[in-house]
């Protein structure tokens, strides 16, 4: 009997939606994974195609044009979108309206909701979130991106670099500062493609994750309309750390799947690769690495689900989620480098998904907040 992927608190609603992720990733991403992932670029029809299914939407309420659903039934499908569809990186490109749309729709101003929420999660607009610059990312109170008001616009000036989805969006979220230093002078504003001032300064090629694109984005004297402020002027931090929480998770719920992907991987090859006259599989140092492999992301699994439930139920804290994405990070960088090493020097090429995979897992100590940064969270919620 294999181990469970799904956790102890889902129910009939998360075990149908892990099936149809399951039968999408299969049929839609899987055949095309190495293709798109060495192209560094997905179809933008397969937003289209997953918001066919319902699955875009999982996560927002109705009202808003989503499937409904919650924090634990996005983890659910975005862990069988990467566990079955094979490409880190499409599956990530395809989720930045995760960390894009979430404080438009805590705003809930009606007009934003019909113009960037529900066209995107219909599949036919992309959106991205710009907080991170060339200056600097941890340090987010410091930002230096600037949005001066000037009659019924603010006018943007300042560059975001790393942001996933940032060639192809046609709107981003961008965290600006339109008052004094510090968290109490940011906010965010929406910025879409084709306003004057608004470029792509280039794609940038990077480690993992390659199906996805990553862009540099800059801002000269661009005007943007005040009613694309999102929620209140200067109360951008708050909107900013409560994304950061979700994107947490998520960011643990795809080690563990990728860790998941890894493993099973490693199993199929330990069984099929044969050395001194038996199958690796057949060697105890190689099964027990398994089975090592097994039980760290059983553990990593098991807390990123314990941490989801909860936010579930609203006893969510950001130290938690820190706290899951640092223990999935570790496991994700430990076992994929076992999983190469099972492969030997197969593991090390570029046809073999481990290869993907351990050069995907090297983001999860950066991105969303690095480790170190979970590391300060935790210190500061307990007081060390
Ligand atoms: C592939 C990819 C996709 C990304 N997508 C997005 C996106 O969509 N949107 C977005 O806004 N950003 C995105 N990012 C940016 C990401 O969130 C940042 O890279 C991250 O927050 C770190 O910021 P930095 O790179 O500027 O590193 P820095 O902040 O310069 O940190 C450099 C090093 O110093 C350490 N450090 C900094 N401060 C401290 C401290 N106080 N104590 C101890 N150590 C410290 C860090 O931990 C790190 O090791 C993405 C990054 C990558 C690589």
């Amino acid at each position: 009997m294999a181990l469970s992927t799904a956790s102890l608190f889902e129910d009939e609603s998360h075990a149908r939606l892990r099936e149809q992720a399951r039968r999408f990733a299969a049929k839609a991403i899987a055949p095309h994974a190495r293709a798109w992932e060495e192209a560094g670029e997905f179809p933008r029809t397969l937003y289209a195609e997953l918001a066919e299914t319902g699955l875009l939407g999982v996560g927002y309420p109705e009202e808003v044009g989503g499937a409904g659903g919650d924090v634990s039934h996005t983890l659910a499908v975005s862990e069988e979108l990467v566990l079955h569809g094979k490409s880190v990186g499409t599956v990530v490109g395809l989720g930045s309206h995760g960390i894009a749309l979430p404080p438009i729709v805590r705003a809930a101003a009606p007009e934003q909701i019909e113009r960037f929420v529900r066209p995107t999660l219909a599949g036919k607009t992309i959106a991205a979130l710009a907080i991170t610059e060339p200056g600097g990312g941890s340090d987010v109170a410091r930002l230096t991106t600037r949005a001066r008001r000037d009659g019924d616009h603010y006018v943007v000036n300042g560059q975001k670099t790393f942001i996933t989805s940032g060639v192809r969006a046609d709107f981003v979220t961008v965290a600006v500062r339109t008052g004094g230093e510090g968290h109490a002078g940011l906010s965010l504003l929406v910025v879409e493609r084709g306003t004057p001032g608004f470029s792509v300064g280039r794609k940038l090629e990077k480690m993992g994750w390659w199906a996805s694109d990553t862009a540099e984005l800059v801002f000269e004297s661009c005007r943007v309309p005040a009613a694309n402020l999102v929620g209140e002027e200067n109360e951008g931090f708050l909107a900013i750390m409560l994304n950061f929480a979700n994107e947490r998770l998520y960011l643990a719920g795809q080690c563990v799947a990728i860790a998941e992907l890894a493993h099973r991987e490693s199993v199929e090859y330990a069984r099929a690769r044969h050395a001194f006259g038996k199958s690796l599989a057949g060697f105890q140092v190689v099964r027990h690495k398994l089975a090592d492999m097994a039980a760290r992301i059983a553990a990593a699994r098991a807390l990123t689900h314990e941490t989801a439930e909860r936010y579930r139920r609203g006893e969510g804290n950001p130290a938690y989620a820190a706290i899951a994405k640092n223990v999935a990070t570790d496991m994700v960088t430990d076992v994929c480098d076992d999983a190469v090493q099972i492969h030997g020097g197969y593991g090390y090429m570029r046809e073999y998904v481990v290869e993907r995979l351990y050069r995907d897992a090297r983001l999860y100590a950066i991105g969303g907040g690095t480790r170190e940064i979970m590391n300060e969270i935790v210190s500061k919620t307990e007081g060390y």
